[in-house]
């Protein structure tokens, strides 16, 4: 029952409308018996600073941040944490007596998504399709995760460059390779591992891909970011050559837990059973 103990936490994006993440927590705050809620805030980017000063003096406790507040909250915190620091990205504010500090948790999430999976990763090549915000949490995971190499594809070949400075300079991973066009489909066969951080392929697009369906074979393991869809095109074609396929769903979850564990302090844990439960939830929510 909501009193005067229960913590607040929330989500502040433009639009936000469509975002998970309150069905997500709240399931969370009753899975936990945790005297919580947790709020959707529409917050235009012009009301970015009062919003976050008006959430800390109304003794809000958390907040996660998502487009397009990621990267421009980076000069209103009081402190970063060094992963956000290394990934030019915030979706995490802790609001502490009257001090925000910054977290980016989506690397944690995408790793732990993996479950074992994330033993195939090491010594591994690694095809990355896109170079937009998540592209950056996914490569800093993939180093992390000890690939031997990451060629990147992205549409925009201005886009491209400016990630590859990125990975260079501010991730120092140095085995990042661009390609383009004409080199992805063959690419793509060659490589084990392939991964969609684009926004190809989600609803309503659905019927786009990047890659030409008769690459994937049967020692493919191709994840998908997207999860609205359940399975993309990018999904169903790999799928159907036999591949080993997984969308974004879970890391969607695991960079929720991840917060929530920041911000309650408590060593929260996510059973097999109870994964499958949220994941089923979050799934008839689209
Ligand atoms: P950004 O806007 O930062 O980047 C978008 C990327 O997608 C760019 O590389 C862009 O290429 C590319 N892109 C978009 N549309 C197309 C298209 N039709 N064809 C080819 N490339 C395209 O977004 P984010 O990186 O934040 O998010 C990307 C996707 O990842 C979204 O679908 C988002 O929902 C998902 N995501 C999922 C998470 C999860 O927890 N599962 C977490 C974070 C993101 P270009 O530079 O050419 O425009």
């Amino acid at each position: 029952m909501i009193n005067t103990s229960t913590c607040v936490y929330g989500v502040i994006g433009y639009p936000i409308e469509h975002s998970l993440s309150p069905v997500l927590h709240n399931w969370f705050m009753s899975n936990y018996k945790l005297n919580a809620v947790y709020v959707a805030f529409n917050v235009h980017p012009s009301e970015l600073k009062n919003a976050i000063k008006g959430g800390s003096a109304l003794g809000v406790i958390g907040l996660n941040v998502t487009i397009p507040h990621k990267e421009a909250l980076l000069g209103l915190v009081d402190e970063k944490d060094r992963d956000v620091k290394l990934v030019g990205a915030i979706n995490t504010l802790e609001l502490n007596a009257g001090k925000i500090q910054a977290h980016v948790t989506d690397p944690y999430g995408f790793t732990e998504s993996l479950g074992q999976r994330k033993y195939w990763f090491k010594n591994a090549e690694v095809l990355l399709l896109g170079a937009g915000g998540a592209a950056k949490s996914v490569v800093y995971a993939l180093e992390k995760l000890d690939v031997k190499k990451i060629w990147i594809y992205n549409r925009s070949a201005q886009r491209l460059r400016a990630f590859l400075d990125f990975c260079h300079n501010a991730l120092t991973v140095s085995k990042v390779q661009a390609i383009d066009r004409k080199q992805l489909n063959d690419i793509a066969f060659d490589c084990k591992i392939i991964i969609n951080t684009t926004s190809a392929g989600m609803y309503p697009h659905t019927g786009e891909s990047l890659l030409r369906s008769d690459v994937f074979h049967d020692a493919h393991f191709v994840y998908d970011l997207v999860y609205n869809p359940e399975k993309t095109k990018l999904l169903l074609d790999a799928e159907h050559k036999g591949a080993t396929i997984q969308n974004g769903i879970d890391m969607l979850i695991f960079q929720g837990l991840e917060s929530l564990r920041i911000w309650t302090k408590q060593p929260l844990r996510l059973e097999a059973p109870k994964l499958k439960k949220i994941r089923h939830i979050l799934q008839s929510r689209l």
